[in-house]
């Protein structure tokens, strides 16, 4: 689970990864799946994206694949 850690230009400059406690995650939640959360029903996000504190940028974002292992 650590071998394709994608690179990218902030990750190096700033040192982020998804784990990093200077990384913001913003999940982004279908219409539909509001309405569930709404009544309680917990629901798997549509996008997962990881911004990067230090300099504001978007440095990762799940695959779809990666969304659907998401808790
Ligand atoms: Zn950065």
């Amino acid at each position: 689970m650590s071998s394709n850690t994608p690179r990218t230009p902030c990750g190096e400059n700033c040192g982020m990864s998804r784990t990093s406690p200077d990384t913001r995650e913003e999940k982004k939640y279908s219409n539909f799946a509001i309405f569930l959360i709404l009544f309680g029903i917990s629901s798997k996000p549509k996008e997962v994206k990881f911004f990067c504190k230090k300099c504001g940028r978007q440095f990762d974002q799940l695959s779809p694949d990666e969304i659907e292992n998401y808790v």
